[in-house]
């Protein structure tokens, strides 16, 4: 039978399934459209996935339609990628083995934001959204990435790791911030799993390679007034310093803190009237009523404040948030297709040693955005997301071997798998529950490089 002839029988079967053929996809656009993220981001990547693509999309609108899906699919052995908004960058949600895109955007529920701060939501329920109706009755995301307008809750667990807010309140897997959710398997019953506390962890962050998330429970934390701060500064030692000061003093109340070295800020030409020629930018949010404050500490640092207005909504204009996190990257890219990036952890104590090393190896190659963090421990260090120009994957390669020779923690996002790509937990945790949930290795095949099929399948 040809590729098509099975895509047919396929979408023929999923109608049967969920009664509806307006949500089983087969145009071959759409398709493709739906099968793929923002993988293009890496050189490496791009090449290798641009014709990977599913044979159908199904769009389900709860969770009995998911796991009808997956019975469906674990019968006929098809594979399974999830998809929410498809923003992640190292195409976690390509799916590389064709078979169903199932796409969860129209399970955006959001069913009650608890009265101590806990929403309880569907997977497709975008975080803008999320921030938007938290923000109406005195909460807000702990933390978000800087894709917030699009992104779905389900991608973020799933494929993200942290952002705006995580130099107060960590990252995603950090201090209890995903209390808890449901997961559908693909066992040979699928079923709804509930999964609590510490038991969140064996399927966080694993690109819905061993379940898929139906229902989630997310910690909020209480809403504060903020407003977005940009200043400039002669030099990035100066704007790195200032920056770091106000990051690791647990006084200042903070949502964001990050710092770009020139000529970083000249790739952002929305909002070139908050940059300064041939200047680093640190660019803050900073809680309203410490503003003043701040604002004295940074021009008797020797900063120059460009901007500073309030944060109203992930709706507010400029919304500065836009040029932070992965942003920076695509701004980079935008100006100079050449630039691609890295996903890096200094060191709070040695960075400056550390940043040293890279500029006398590398000189202009690298260049420095600071993203600080607070990591699981409680400690905030220096992330980064530096954008390097890219020679060739050798050379790539070299600066993250480098990188990781001097201290330097890298999450490479030029591979398509887990295991390199930052997340995947030492302790195993995510591939045991690949093993219990989907032994079949159905759940989007490929992307957990340690799972084998042979040992654990029927
Ligand atoms: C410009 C740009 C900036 C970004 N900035 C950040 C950032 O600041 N911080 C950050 O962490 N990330 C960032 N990202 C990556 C990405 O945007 C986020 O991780 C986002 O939260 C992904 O959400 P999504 O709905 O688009 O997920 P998708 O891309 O659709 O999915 C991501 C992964 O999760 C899986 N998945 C989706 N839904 C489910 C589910 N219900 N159950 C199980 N698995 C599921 C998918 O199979 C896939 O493997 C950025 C990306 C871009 C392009």
């Amino acid at each position: 039978m040809s590729g098509s002839a099975n895509a047919d029988k396929l979408a023929a079967g999923l109608v049967e399934v969920i009664g509806d053929a307006t949500r089983v996809l087969t145009a071959p656009a759409v398709v493709d459209r739906l099968s793929h993220d923002f993988y293009w981001y890496s050189p490496v990547l791009r090449p290798i996935l641009t014709n990977k693509t599913g044979d159908v999309v199904v769009q389900p609108v709860n969770a009995n339609e998911v796991l009808a899906v997956l019975t469906y699919a674990r019968r006929h052995e098809v594979a399974v990628t999830t998809r929410g908004a498809g923003t992640g960058n190292y195409g976690q949600c390509v799916p590389l083995e064709g078979g169903i895109v199932l796409d969860l955007s129209l399970m955006d529920r959001l069913e009650e934001i608890t009265e101590d701060g806990v929403a309880v939501c569907m997977p497709g329920l975008r975080l803008g959204l999320l921030e938007t109706e938290a923000r109406k009755v005195g909460w807000e995301l702990r933390c978000y990435p800087s894709t917030l307008v699009k992104a779905s809750v389900g991608g973020f667990l799933g494929g993200g790791s942290g952002g705006i807010g995580s130099v107060a309140h960590g990252g995603l897997r950090d201090f209890d911030t995903v209390r808890a959710f449901e997961v559908a398997t693909m066992e040979e019953e699928p079923r709804l799993v509930l999964h609590e506390g510490n038991a969140v962890h064996e399927i966080l962050h694993a690109w819905g390679t061993n379940g898929v998330l139906t229902r989630i429970w997310l910690s909020l934390t209480p809403a504060v007034e903020w407003t977005q701060v940009t200043i400039a500064f002669d030099t990035f030692d100066e704007a790195f310093g200032f920056a770091e000061s106000v990051a690791v003093d647990a006084a200042w109340t903070k949502r964001l803190v990050t710092v770009f070295e020139w000529p970083i800020p000249s790739f952002f030409s929305p909002v070139k009237n908050v940059v300064r020629e041939g200047k680093a930018l640190a660019l803050i949010m900073i809680a309203t009523d410490e503003l003043g404050e701040l604002l004295l500490v940074a021009e008797a640092s020797g900063g120059e404040v460009t901007f500073a207005a309030a944060y109203d909504g992930p709706r507010t204009q400029p919304l500065l948030s836009d040029y932070t996190w992965n942003h920076t990257t695509l701004w980079a890219m935008k100006a100079d297709p050449a630039y691609t990036y890295l996903q890096c952890g200094f060191s709070p104590v040695d960075c400056r040693e550390q940043f040293a090393k890279l500029r006398a190896k590398f000189g202009e190659e690298i260049l420095f955005h600071i993203e600080f963090m607070k990591n699981g421990e409680g400690i905030v260090i220096p992330g980064a997301i530096p954008v390097v120009r890219f020679v060739s994957e050798e050379r790539l390669n070299e600066m993250i071997d480098t990188c990781r020779s001097i201290g330097v923690f890298v999450a490479n996002p030029h591979v398509n798998y887990l295991e390199d790509a930052g997340r995947y937990r030492a302790d195993n945790a995510q591939l045991r529950a690949k093993e219990k949930y989907d032994p079949m290795g159905l759940l989007n095949p490929g992307k957990m490089m340690s799972f084998r099929k042979a040992a654990v399948a029927k």
